[in-house]
């Protein structure tokens, strides 16, 4: 017997039916006597709608009052869910974030879990009860007001569940069968990992991987929740009930590195088009300049990821070329401009035509010359490096948009991650 939390995206929840298979895949968890706890995700495209009212009411809204109604997306899904499983015969009641209580910071719109006081929930769940838990959402406990964890926040929400219940595996079933060594959209050789340490997918939620929430797999790693992501459209009779011999079987295991013997050298290549970049031009080169431009971003809360500084000829100048989110680019120029005489610069340029790729593994810890490789790979096929940054474990360059998909295909083929 196994204690299990099952969560389910939005595609998995998308309609009255695909609820039904999310419960037949609960059923088949229950009927072998496993401990279930379900967490679900809105319906998909729901939360959007949500979102695109609040703005439509007003654009300068009350946080407190976005999240009251970004909030109900999932509390209609663990409804329905809780429903279904009932009219399976199953003993299931759903639970909203306050009633179990997920409890968050204060910051509506992107709280962060807090803790999840054990006893209630891991009292219904060991006497048999199927909780279904609403996703994405929590309780300031100092306001008592409803808090939501930012998009994507149901994977949060699963791990921080499965901590609570000292869950056995934290499954996240999603509309793909696993994490790929990149995506099978764009490269088709792209192969399944069976497993995946916590740091890379970490670094690859972070370079553009959509498949868990970044605040997820943090949690994970630091409780070290054994996470799997699987699909739920595998049919749910078709798949073994959970046991902890048979895991490996299915989806990608999200764990410990110590677990994976057969480690390769870069596991996956990551892309993200969804930054911007911004070149300050003239900026006089002496100290405390990078502190006069990043300063007041960092201010307006406007995250900077790649940064690259390059000082002209006669050594008075630099060009400062950084990149932010491309939603977040408008409010980024109007802060350098705001800023302009106290940084003192002569232009600032822009442009959202840019796409980050990373190749990604723990193995670069230990062989080097990867980055090397990568760079001439990429000259070899004309293309042009605007920025680059690295840590132990990843290396990102940002390149035009319109050289992506040659340049993801071209570093899968590199590293061998091409399926035979
Ligand atoms: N429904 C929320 C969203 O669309 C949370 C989630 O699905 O993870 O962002
Ligand atoms: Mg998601």
């Amino acid at each position: 017997m196994a204690v299990v939390v099952m969560k389910f995206g939005g595609t998995s929840v998308a309609n009255v039916d695909r609820i039904k298979n999310v419960a037949r895949h609960v059923k088949r968890e229950v009927d072998a006597g496993n401990k279930v706890a379900v967490v679900v995700s809105a319906m998909s495209g729901a939360t959007n709608q949500l979102v695109a009212w609040v703005n439509e009411a007003s654009q300068l809204h009350d946080k407190r009052e976005y999240d009251a109604v970004v909030a109900s997306g999932e509390q209609v899904t663990a409804g329905l869910t809780a429903i279904v499983l009932q009219s399976m015969g199953i003993n299931a009641r759903s639970w909203q974030g306050w009633q179990v209580p997920v409890e968050t910071s204060a910051a509506h719109g992107s709280a962060r879990i807090t803790g999840i006081p054990e006893t209630n929930i891991r009292n219904a769940v060991e006497a048999g009860e199927v909780a279904v838990i609403t996703g994405f959402q929590g309780i300031d406990p100092k306001t008592g007001r409803v808090t939501t964890l930012g998009r994507g926040g149901s994977d949060t929400s699963a791990v921080a569940v499965a901590v609570a219940l000292h869950a056995d595996v934290c499954d996240i079933y999603t509309d793909v069968d696993g994490v790929y060594t990149t995506d099978p959209r764009i490269v088709p050789k792209a192969r399944r990992l069976p497993r995946v340490s916590y740091e890379e997918m970490l670094e690859m939620a972070s370079a553009g991987s959509k498949v868990l929430q970044t605040r997820s797999v943090e949690l994970a790693m630091v409780h070290r929740v054994r996470t799997r992501v699987l699909s739920s459209f595998v049919a749910p009779d078709a798949m073994q009930p959970v046991r902890m011999d048979n895991l490996e079987n299915i989806g990608t295991i999200v764990c410990d590195e110590d677990e994976i013997v057969e480690q390769q050298v870069v596991s996956g290549i990551a892309y993200a088009k969804d930054e911007a970049k911004i070149t300050i031009l003239k900026v006089d080169d002496k100290p405390g300049i990078a502190a006069r431009i990043f300063g007041p971003l960092a201010d307006a809360s406007i995250n900077v990821d790649m940064i690259v500084q390059n000082v002209s000829n006669d050594g008075q100048h630099a060009n400062m070329t950084f990149t932010v989110q491309a939603a977040e680019l408008p409010r980024a120029l109007e802060v350098i401009k705001k800023a302009k005489s106290d940084i003192g610069y002569f232009d600032v340029v822009s442009s959202a035509d840019v796409a980050k790729i990373s190749a990604i593994g723990i193995g670069m810890r230990s062989h080097a010359g990867v980055a090397a490789q990568m760079f001439k790979a990429l000259a070899d096929k004309g293309i042009n490096i605007l920025a680059i940054t690295t840590s132990e474990i990843k290396i990102s360059v940002l390149i035009d948009s319109a050289h992506a998909e040659t340049a993801v295909k071209t570093l899968h083929t590199l590293f061998g991650l091409d399926a035979t």
